[in-house]
């Protein structure tokens, strides 16, 4: 009776250990370019609302590169993507020339599944961070070949001709037998591959205001379908990269319509986490873009307008929002290479 009843508890005990210590799911979403005038600016833009208001907690992120107090979107994401700090243009390798791995490939050591979405190309700074190691971002086809060694279970972005028209004559989309390679989303939605690639453009995609294809929220829902069905916790990092073009641009319009883009997209993602539990979501930016200042409008009318002062970035600190498990250490103030801290922790060894 005595041997049952124990049997019993350590049967108990080890189910309960075992749920306790799921691994959580991990979905970090970087609007690139987006501070806090470009969120404002949205918020009031569409009807004084955004599904950030949302989550639990909210923190600040400090974003200057290595050595410079303006970073780019290369540093900065891979800060984010490998917890170190580096030159600007510098994609996964740090100051002193040393590889990283970024928080993507530890994940996956980890028995994690992997996706990257992006409203790019998929070989751009930002999504590049977090699978490759290149001493300056704009070797797309370096980028582009480390990508399809790199084993990401779902991505979605633009860049084909990265892949397939290259100096070295190869064909990556060829060499990639293990990936369903596909260029709609019905199809990407239909393929019961393991390995789905999704090539939304031949080069950089168009701004959603002229009619990108799929919406960023379909590409979400549709990677997390796959995702909810492996039985598996998945890292993805979803990037709506195009915010930061309408700051360069200093076009408000632009802005404003990548960030609903961007809003409907973390709306999607948050169901998701709601509905299904253990999945930690995260909204940050790398930087702010054009130096914004929001200086008139009307709530009423949910018009906005102001000024840029510059064209390039600026360096104020960006916002960090996260919801679900571990998201009140995402409070406060502290560097954007302890986002990628913060995410390791959550990840058992
Ligand atoms: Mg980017
Ligand atoms: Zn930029």
């Amino acid at each position: 009776m005595k041997r049952f009843l124990t049997l019993g508890l350590v049967l108990i005990f080890s189910y309960g250990t075992a749920q306790d210590q799921n691994p959580p799911n991990i979905i970090l979403m970087i609007g690139d370019g987006m501070g806090l005038t470009q969120i404002t600016a949205g918020m009031y833009a569409q009807g004084n609302t955004t599904v950030l208001e949302q989550f639990e907690a909210v923190g600040l992120a400090k974003t200057h590169a290595h050595e410079q107090l303006v970073t780019d979107s290369a540093a900065s994401g891979t800060a984010m993507a490998c917890g170190e700090k580096t030159y600007n243009g510098v994609l996964g390798i740090n100051p002193k020339n040393e590889r990283l791995e970024s928080i993507l490939e530890y994940a996956q050591t980890q028995g994690y599944l992997s996706a990257l979405l992006a409203t790019s190309s998929i070989v751009h700074a930002t999504p590049a961070a977090f699978y490759a190691n290149v001493d300056s971002r704009k070797k797309y086809q370096e980028i582009a070949l480390q990508m399809s060694e790199s084993k990401v279970d779902y991505f979605i972005g633009g860049g084909r001709t990265h892949f397939t028209t290259r100096e070295d004559n190869r064909n990556l989309i060829e060499e990639m037998r293990d990936y369903d390679i596909v260029n709609s989303l019905k199809k990407f939605e239909k393929s019961t591959a393991s390995k789905i690639g999704f090539f939304t453009d031949e080069e950089e995609p168009k701004p959603i205001a002229q009619g990108r294809y799929p919406d960023l929220d379909e590409m979400v829902n549709a990677t997390l379908d796959k995702l909810a069905t492996k039985n598996k916790p998945f890292f993805m990092m979803v990037e709506g990269s195009q915010i930061d073009w309408g700051g360069h641009a200093n076009e408000l319009n632009y802005v404003l319509s990548e960030f609903k883009d961007f809003d409907k997209a973390v709306a999607a993602v948050l169901a998701f986490a709601k509905k299904q539990g253990n999945t930690l979501v995260i909204v940050t930016a790398d930087h702010e873009t054009g130096g914004f200042s929001l200086l008139k409008g009307s709530v009423e009318k949910s018009s906005v307008s102001g000024k840029y002062s510059t064209t390039g970035h600026s360096a104020a600190m960006v916002p960090v929002f996260a919801y679900g498990p571990g998201a009140a250490s995402f409070s406060g103030i502290y560097e954007n290479t302890s986002i990628f801290k913060k995410m390791k922790v959550l990840i058992p060894e």
